[in-house]
């Protein structure tokens, strides 16, 4: 290996919307800043989101204050609010071209059963300062017994956006993180040094210190974009076992669903499954286009932002953003860069990950420990389909021709090309 590079301030892994927009505060900020990346700009998840930014992160505060106490709920509340804000400043500042739009933002039932979580999340939600109300009127296509709508949320192009903050930073792509060592980063290529080194990477690829391969795991979810919809106001998410996500994307309707923990996709049929909501709700429609996307799943519905673990004050962490990245890496960036420039910020208890919410994720650590002793197990006596994370047992995902890992979410192409990290190396 070369010679070690040492001029750059803070290392940022990842060019994913997280990495990025830390990057742009940090240089913001006065920082010398150097992104590496191992595909290109936007090739993780932030290229295939739906990009709805909103504080509404699916049926979440009412659980938040019974599980974290109302103050803790309140700062998530107001750090996700604030986040848009910090959105429409920055695109008007810069004059970025991303067809940013402030618009509402629906969680919808059609089940009677369930219009009582609803009503509910509208209260919890305005109790926490949020502009929200419980309705039954809502521009789609079926009648719902329940609607919470949050006022004055937003929508954007993620690729258009991430594009106009890439060209003002130094970005290294094709170029993989395959350790960390104190201040070190290790690549392919050779290493580099900084004072600060921030993992943007999706799920963490360094299983120790911070261990969070046992604190969280991914879900993956499918989406189709179609032409000829009439144009919706309003962006909506079901909260029903076949609950439907829908998004204005300048002509187009982005229509999404089938969600399923990775790995657990066997019997495939979650395009199907929304092709037939089209043919149902939508049959003048034409799909345009179709993929799927993934994303890390806190065990206490609580994105891990801040320093990687009590060992490494040096090393910071951004991962867990539930579906809901769009406001998290916002708030994410924010947190980050004063924790970096040694500021205070209100927000960093409810998203540090030191934090000890065990009552609020005890059942889904129970859950998630269950599925990765059964994967550890089962890649014991399996040679050609074993993770090269921690080698666990992977299971065929029918709707995208993948191997993917049940345990953490790692993918692989069906010639064993790494897709999705935890995992660092393709598969034999
Ligand atoms: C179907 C779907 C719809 C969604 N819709 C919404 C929505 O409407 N609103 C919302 O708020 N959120 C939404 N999300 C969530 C959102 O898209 C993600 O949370 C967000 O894009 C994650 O951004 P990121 O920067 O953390 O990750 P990524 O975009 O995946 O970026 C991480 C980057 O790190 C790189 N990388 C990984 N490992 C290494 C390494 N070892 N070395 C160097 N580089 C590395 C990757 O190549 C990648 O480019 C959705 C998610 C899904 C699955």
């Amino acid at each position: 290996m070369g010679k070690t590079e040492t001029e750059y301030e803070v290392i940022v892994i990842g060019a994913g919307l997280a990495g990025l927009l830390t990057a742009w505060y940090l240089k913001e900020a006065g920082k010398k800043v150097l992104i590496l990346e191992s595909g290109t700009v936007a090739s993780g998840q932030t290229g295939r989101t739906t990009a709805k930014i909103t504080s509404q992160h699916g049926l979440k505060y009412d659980t938040l204050i019974k599980k974290i106490g109302k103050e803790r709920a309140g700062l998530y509340a107001g750090a996700n609010q604030k986040a848009i804000d910090a959105y429409e400043e920055l695109i008007q500042e810069n004059q970025i071209d991303c067809e940013f739009k402030r618009c509402p933002a629906y969680l919808y039932t059609t089940a009677k059963v369930n219009s009582g979580l609803l009503k509910r999340e509208a209260d919890a939600a305005k109790s926490l300062g949020i502009p929200a109300y419980f309705t039954t009127e809502t521009e789609l296509p079926f009648a719902v017994e329940g609607a919470v709508c949050f006022e004055d949320q937003a929508r954007f192009l993620p690729l258009e956006f991430v594009g106009a903050l890439a060209e003002g930073l130094e970005i290294r792509e094709n170029c993989q993180v395959i350790g960390i060592k104190g201040n070190r980063v290790i690549t392919r290529e050779g290493m580099l040094e900084a004072e600060k080194i921030v993992v943007a990477a999706h799920y963490p690829f360094r299983n120790l210190p911070g261990f969070y391969f046992l604190r969280q795991h991914q879900e993956r979810s499918y989406v189709l974009k179609l032409s000829g919809c009439p144009e919706y106001t309003g962006m909506y998410l079901g909260i029903d076992q076949d609950g439907l996500s829908l998004r204005q994307a300048g002509d187009f309707l982005l229509l999404g669903g089938g969600s399923h923990r990775t790995g657990e996709n066997q019997e495939g049929g979650k395009y199907t499954f929304l092709e037939t909501a089209v043919k149902k709700y939508f049959p003048e429609a034409r799909i345009e286009d179709r993929w799927s996307a993934q994303d890390c799943m806190p065990h206490d519905g609580i994105p891990f932002i801040g320093q990687f673990s009590y060992f490494t004050p040096n090393l910071y962490v951004i991962t867990g953003f539930q579906k809901w990245g769009m406001t998290s890496s916002m708030v994410a960036a924010q947190l980050i860069r004063d924790a970096i420039c040694g500021r205070e910020n209100p927000y960093a208890k409810v998203f540090t990950p030191q934090r000890c919410h065990i009552r609020a994720g005890m059942e889904n650590f129970l859950a998630d420990a269950g599925v990765s002793v059964k994967g550890l197990a089962g890649g014991m006596f399996t040679k050609r389909h074993r993770c090269t994370h921690m080698g666990c047992k992977l299971t065929r995902n029918r709707d995208e021709q993948s191997w993917d890992c049940p345990c953490h979410g790692s993918r692989f192409d069906s010639k064993g090309k790494l897709l999705d990290n935890p995992a660092i190396k393709n598969r034999d």
